[in-house]
């Protein structure tokens, strides 16, 4: 145990609550489902959402505004989206609060009742496409690519810190196209987009698939998503990506006027990545300790404690180290000199540490005699002396080694949890020690309700590169071409 965290072993669960609070990133409100996200976790979504809008960016998307309130009558026009989302949504009914008239405090005022009751959004798709309804009259209106950053809720029963909360922050995009092929070949792009920030930001290796009809978004016609695989061997869907088909524009009478002249309904997707992705670099990649956090996403990098007795010993410190802390500012690199005297060296270290910062330099007048300092790294935690001279080079090399080396680590994990079985006693043993089950399956609803209820495991993906192979259900013994995955998943 440190600094009161929990172990990992004893109770995974409340080693990540632990550390999501000692580690300053979140903590629970007054209503419950609804998270604060303190200025520490803030900075990292912060800097997930930089990265992602500009890739949205890169791949001709703008960014826009809808309202946070949808006219109820909206929500019901498709009529699966509905079905989907009824039993989750918050509905404002009134605008108006008055003293109680026996002085008990204030009460909705009876009078003040909305004609037509509001949903506060659970998801955007309805009041955009009746906006779209607006905007497009002609194929040359197309395509739109729009995407916003907002905060949605859903009433979520069983909440936890960032993985699932009843108010969640995120993006969505929602384009529309003149054909079915651009539809669909921008859903799997931003789902390469997704993926690619995963792995490359998050250090996050992912599972590229779709979705069964079962788990399929309410309303698409085919949902994509990326699946990553926590410590424990859970799963966690970390972003997904739908194909609307016509289904929207058709409940919205969203249609355009072709080249051919001809009318015709407009193809839609809709994509989204929350602040659970922060749940998902907690739990990915952290230890005992405290947080482990990929260098691109770390809000600092790099950490300098002097370790000095006086004040002419901290300001011969400092004098070597601002260039070098000007050199590093300059390549990009976000570097913190805490010279506080509040607290002493040792505590630093552990501080930080539990804050995930990738990269510690400690100093003192020793090694300032020495030409040399020590850097501790926080992902193997192995510690280096190396000659100031250059050691700026030395901690952008080692800035993305980290980067490159806590991704490898998770990648590893994955693949060593991820087994392929055959049968149902084999199934039902592995699933209780975690992990992706690669496994054959019947393809019907009815198998994966059985297995779910059986197991808890449900199918999280058919990976879109899962090859095609003979096989028989595991469960069911039927028929399959392909084998999907199974986990049980958070
Ligand atoms: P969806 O609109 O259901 O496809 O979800 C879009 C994204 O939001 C996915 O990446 C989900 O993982 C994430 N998400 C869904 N529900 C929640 C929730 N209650 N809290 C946090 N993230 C969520």
């Amino acid at each position: 145990m440190s600094k009161g965290i929990t172990s990992r072993t004893d109770d995974y669960s409340e080693w990540y609550l632990d550390l999501v609070k000692r580690a300053d990133l979140a903590e629970n409100s007054a209503v419950r489902g609804c998270m604060v996200i303190k200025p520490y976790g803030y900075s990292i979504w912060e800097k997930m959402q930089r990265a992602l809008d500009d890739k949205f960016k890169e791949t001709g998307h703008v960014n826009a505004y809808f309202p946070l309130f949808i006219p109820k009558s909206y929500l019901s026009k498709e009529a699966s989206h509905v079905e989907g989302f009824a039993k989750e949504c918050a509905v404002v009914t009134h605008y108006r609060l008055k003293n109680a008239p026996d002085g008990s405090g204030v009460i909705v005022d009876p009078e003040a009742k909305l004609e037509e009751e509001l949903i506060v959004r659970p998801t955007s798709e309805t009041v955009i496409w009746s906006t779209y309804k607006n905007w497009v009259q002609s194929y040359r209106d197309l395509p739109l690519l729009i995407n916003q950053w907002a905060n949605v809720v859903r009433w979520e029963m069983r909440t936890r810190l960032f993985l699932r909360t009843a108010e969640f922050l995120w993006q969505e995009g929602h384009t529309a196209h003149a054909t079915s092929e651009e539809a669909i070949a921008e859903a799997e792009q931003m789902l390469e987009v997704y993926a690619k920030f995963a792995e490359e930001w998050l250090a996050l290796p992912v599972i590229r698939g779709v979705k069964t009809p079962n788990e399929r978004f309410a309303g698409a016609v085919e949902t994509y998503c990326i699946e990553a695989m926590m410590q424990d061997g859970k799963a966690l869907q970390a972003g997904t990506s739908h194909f609307l088909g016509q289904n929207f524009a058709k409940a919205f009478d969203v249609q355009f006027l072709g080249k051919d002249n001809k009318l015709d309904y407009v193809w839609g997707t809709s994509w989204g990545v929350s602040t659970r992705l922060m749940g998902a670099l907690i739990m990915a990649h952290s230890d005992d300790q405290g947080l482990v956090l990929p260098p691109k996403l770390a809000p600092i990098q790099v950490v300098i404690v002097p370790i000095f007795r006086n004040d002419e010993q901290l300001n011969a410190i400092y004098d070597r180290l601002e260039p070098i802390i000007k050199d590093l500012k300059s390549r990009g690199i976000s570097v913190k000199f805490d010279d506080s005297t509040n607290e002493k060296p040792g505590w630093k270290f552990a501080e930080y540490e539990l804050r995930g910062v990738p990269v510690r330099m400690a100093i003192g007048a020793r090694d300032l005699e020495n030409g040399t300092t020590e850097l501790a790294r926080r992902d193997t935690k192995e510690k280096q002396i190396v000659p100031i001279e250059g050691v700026a080079d030395t901690i952008q090399a080692l800035l993305e080694q980290i980067q490159t080396n806590i991704y490898q680590k998770a990648l590893k994990f994955q693949e060593e949890n991820t087994f392929k079985v055959d049968t149902w006693a084999e199934f039902q043993e592995k699933i209780e020690t975690g992990g992706f089950l690669l496994a054959h399956w019947d393809e019907t609803s009815e198998t994966e309700e059985q297995i779910k209820e059986a197991t808890k495991a449900t199918i999280r993906c058919i990976p879109l590169d899962a090859p095609e192979e003979e096989g028989t259900c595991v469960f069911s013994g039927k028929p399959s071409k392909r084998r999907v995955i199974f986990a049980r998943a958070y």
